[in-house]
């Protein structure tokens, strides 16, 4: 029997090889990380000593059953036994894993995907079996030696590099900064409202700044929102949902894209793995830098280990980590480095003026503050902690006490604080305030803690659709100005472009937040219609959700709320009146029939028109594609509407 000595190692380099250029091929945009392949050879030599008994199994059987091969020449049987082994979880997991969705299995129960990983396997042992030809002709050592050679340089190659926009004249065009405070809901910050001292440089920003009080979020999922926030249109028309996370430019122009063709230098930095450049949400943006995870993350080696490891958890609850079905990887990256990230781009040496676009997802789930914020955290003596209801401590059936729900306040709360502080040191240390840079910040969504026993981000009660909108404009700007009209998230990208001089594309559903600030232009006709608006439709799609059932739309007008829950036929309505029920939880449509009818009326006819194929309401076909994925199940490996 050949000896698998030498094959384990030299294979381990040359798949490694395959593998970091892979993720250097794939995602260009990324940094270099010099440790790619000596983590990436790591995990492949671990794969091979994984795979040593059942190649060593199958080496015998070849014995018995074969001649050395191809004979006479070198025997090749322990390179290709090895190789096959080695590639074979990683071939599965890679063809099956194009079938499934963030919390989705449900496109495994096709002919497809199962036709196709049989043809990756019979293309894979064809290959396997010229390469024995190959191998057998000439020596072992030499082979393996031009191999690791080879492997190696192709493995250490650096990213390519996009080439720069050209430069264009830019007087008097201000920077742009976004920072998304992901998962922050608005009550929870001093500039609105707040009495404990959660955001104390917030509110430092709030007095030289336009305050817009009533601020919506068109979505709560994360995703979805971020495309919002981008494209100035709501996700109906951008069509980014939980069950199709991907951006087609040809539905909605980014604001970033605009921007970058204008002259702008554009640099996006996010803390989450749900805005991952490869949805598309990159486009437009020269540097796009979502390293959640370190870089061997990328690789095919270590997406399997993270699919066995999902599988696992799955199987066996008590391998879950408070929910999390991953021990090593997960969904975000600390704030700190990503506000390092885009500091450094930043004070990068480039004339043109520059939009970035930040994402912290700090205060989303798991609350758990640290630093000054674990300050705020009053004495309590229960069990429940920060993961809430995926915590390793929680016990099925326990139902919240008042003291419980306070206690998670105060964690979330701390969270906040603890941004704000991180926050702080960013905006400090590039003295953004001198002037030149307008600063917007905003969330993505709200967040659930208790009220009406609703929790994190997976409906679309108050707390979880009232977001900041805090403007500060450059010199000269207005200061401390607070503005009551209602404003959305489709409204900051028509922000960023009238900053920067740019008219918006026709397509963009949002209007400026400065019109918004200024009575006499709020007042003013509709952009479209040339009609005088009485009040502003404001919409809420939320497609956090993989079945029909579970879809929420929302019409805001005036101070009532209209709540579409479900669709199609077994759609039901509830509308509540904020003015007396400003937490929206009492439904009045009996008490105001005619308006509840009214509003009803203009639901429809919005979802009658996407269905027409406008923009508007979720196409029913969407929600045929998506009824089949078994959300409940894989909502318990970890995911719970991020
Ligand atoms: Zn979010």
């Amino acid at each position: 029997m050949g000896s698998l000595v030498l094959p384990l190692p030299v294979l381990a380099i040359i798949l490694a090889a395959a593998d970091a250029l892979l993720v250097r091929w794939t995602q260009p945009w990324r940094a270099a990380e010099v440790g790619l392949f000596f983590h990436a050879y790591f995990l492949w030599a671990c794969f091979g000593l994984v795979v040593l008994w059942p190649a060593r199994l199958t080496l015998r059987f070849l014995d018995a059953h074969s001649r050395p091969w191809p004979a006479p020449g070198y025997d090749a049987r322990p390179w290709i036994v090895l190789l096959g082994w080695m590639v074979l979880p990683v071939a599965v997991q890679a063809t099956l894993d194009g079938h499934t969705t963030l919390v989705g299995f449900g496109g495994l129960a096709h002919a497809r995907p199962w036709l196709e990983l049989g043809g990756a396997l019979a293309g894979g042992l064809a290959v396997l079996a010229l390469l024995g030809r190959f191998l057998g002709n000439v020596p072992g050592v030499r082979t393996a030696s031009l191999g690791v050679v080879l492997a190696f340089g192709v493995g250490l190659i650096p990213p390519s590099r996009a080439a720069p926009l050209p430069e264009a004249s830019h007087a008097a065009r201000p920077n742009l900064l976004v920072l998304v405070w992901d998962t922050c809901r608005a009550d929870k910050l001093e500039p609105y409202g707040q009495t404990r001292r959660t955001s104390p440089r917030l509110s430092k920003l709030a007095e030289q700044s336009l305050v817009f009080e009533d601020s919506l979020s068109v979505s709560t999922f994360t995703f979805s929102s971020h495309l919002s926030l981008l494209t100035g249109v709501h996700p109906s028309t951008h069509g980014a949902h939980l069950g199709n996370m991907r951006f087609d430019p040809a539905r909605a122009s980014s604001s970033a894209s605009l921007l970058a063709a204008a002259g702008y230098r554009t640099g996006a930095f996010v803390g989450t793995d749900v805005l991952s450049g490869r949805t598309g949400i990159r486009t437009g943006f020269e540097v796009y830098d979502d390293q959640v995870d370190p870089s061997v993350c990328d690789t095919l080696a270590w997406r399997c280990v993270h699919a066995l490891q999902a599988l696992a958890a799955q199987l066996v609850p008590a391998l879950r980590f408070n929910g999390r079905p991953h021990w090593i990887q997960d969904f975000q990256r600390p704030g700190d480095e990503v506000l390092a990230r885009a500091e450094a781009w930043i004070r990068s040496d480039d004339p043109r003026p520059w939009f970035c676009f930040v994402n912290l997802y700090d205060v989303h789930w798991p609350y758990v503050p640290e630093q000054g914020g674990a300050q705020l955290v009053r004495p309590y003596d229960g069990t429940v902690d920060g993961f809430l209801f995926r915590s390793d401590g929680w016990q099925p059936g326990y139902s919240m006490r008042p003291a419980d729900k306070q206690h998670v306040n105060d964690l979330y709360e701390g969270e906040v604080f603890d941004l704000d502080a991180l926050v702080a040191g960013f905006l400090d240390g590039l003295a953004l305030e001198r002037g030149g840079t307008a600063v917007l910040v905003t969330s993505d969504h709200g967040e659930g803690l208790g009220e009406g026993d609703t929790w994190n981000h997976d409906d679309v009660r108050e707390p979880q659709v009232r977001v900041p909108l805090i403007l500060r404009l450059p010199e000269p700007a207005p200061r401390g100005v607070r503005v009551r009209a209602p404003v959305s998230g489709i409204d900051v990208a028509p922000t960023l472009l009238a900053l920067a001089g740019i008219a918006p594309p026709e397509e963009m559903e949002g209007r400026s937040l400065l019109a918004a600030a200024t009575p006499r232009d709020a007042a003013s006709p509709s952009r479209r219609g040339g009609e005088p608006e009485p009040a502003r439709e404001r919409w809420v799609d939320d497609r956090d959700h993989m079945r029909a059932e579970d879809y929420r739309c929302v019409l805001y007008r005036d101070a009532f709320k209209l709540v579409r829950f479900g669709q199609g036929a077994g759609a039901r309505y509830e509308l509540y009146d904020l003015a007396s029920d400003p937490a929206g939880f009492t439904d009045v449509r009996t008490r105001h029939p005619e308006l509840f009818a009214r509003l009803v009326a203009r639901m429809e006819e919005r979802a009658a028109h996407a269905n027409r194929g406008g923009s508007g309401d979720v196409r029913d076909n969407d929600v045929r594609d998506n009824a089949g994925d078994s959300s409940p199940a894989l909502r318990a490996l970890g995911y719970a509407g991020d």
